[in-house]
């Protein structure tokens, strides 16, 4: 079966209510004819409600940049998996780059907020990558191992559709600086491998895996065209309609 794409918008520590809406007019009105693959946006928390309420009766999906595994208590600066759920909120990027290296998220942290995400019906949307000093000593796919195996622990996925990885290399995001498509292949079938060990063969076929790094306008064709890269998750880019608009509407 083929998996359908997903292209996920990261929109970071950015935007003002004002331009959150002007964003989020302007991606459902770019993703309204694509019946063929997924457009996903994660606004910051302060503009979740709003752009909820621009994504109605949309096709594009509503996402957190990150989740809580609790409920609700004594979590300062946490937002929980009920808080974005009632407003209309599917899905959650959880071990971002910026997470693990800005704020010190550890991979067992992280996997417990896979763990609470996915415990409440939403689906994660987990990262994971290695540094530019990690790749150079050829480390890239000891690294990816185990921060897979690490935020997977003890999580069970019954349907592929409930979980979601993105492989982002921390030394091409907001760089400029991309992964070539055959790089970004390579770690892909490796990711893919790696589900396979751990999963069922037909639910490690079915998890998407998304490439994330500077995708932009010029490189995200040649990057969907690759086999194993079932998506992109985009940061800088998303913030631009047009580049974003373009972006969605790929060819591969
Ligand atoms: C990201 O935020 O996940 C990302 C990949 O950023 P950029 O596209 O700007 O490199």
């Amino acid at each position: 079966m083929p998996r359908t794409p997903l292209i996920a918008g990261n929109w970071k520590m950015n935007t003002t209510l004002a331009e959150a809406e002007q964003l989020a007019t302007a991606t459902v009105r770019a993703a309204a004819d694509l019946l063929d693959r997924e457009v996903m946006i994660a606004p910051p928390f302060t503009a979740l409600a709003q752009v909820a309420d621009t994504l109605h009766d949309s096709t594009v999906i509503l996402a957190a940049q990150n989740i809580c595994w609790a409920e609700k208590g004594a979590f300062t600066g946490e937002i929980s998996p009920p808080m974005l759920k009632e407003l209309g909120g599917t899905m959650a990027i959880v071990g971002h780059s910026e997470r693990r290296h800005v704020f010190g998220e550890s991979d067992a942290l992280i996997n417990r907020r896979v763990a609470g995400a996915m415990e409440n019906q939403l689906v994660p949307i987990l990262c994971v990558g290695e540094t530019l000093e990690e790749r150079e000593s050829q480390r890239t796919t000891a690294v990816l191992e185990q921060q897979i195996r690490a935020c997977l622990a003890e999580i069970t996925v019954t349907d592929p559709a409930g979980l979601v990885l993105a492989y982002e290399p921390v030394w091409a995001i907001g760089t400029g600086k991309t992964a070539t498509p055959e790089q970004a292949q390579e770690i892909h079938a490796f990711i893919r491998k790696l589900l396979t060990a751990m999963f069922e063969k037909d639910i490690a076929s079915q998890i998407r895996i998304l490439y994330g790094g500077s995708v932009v306008p010029d490189n995200v064709d040649a990057l969907m065209g690759q086999e194993d890269v079932d998506g992109a998750l985009v940061g800088g880019a998303a913030l631009q309609a047009d580049s974003f608009e373009r972006i969605i509407h790929f060819n591969s």
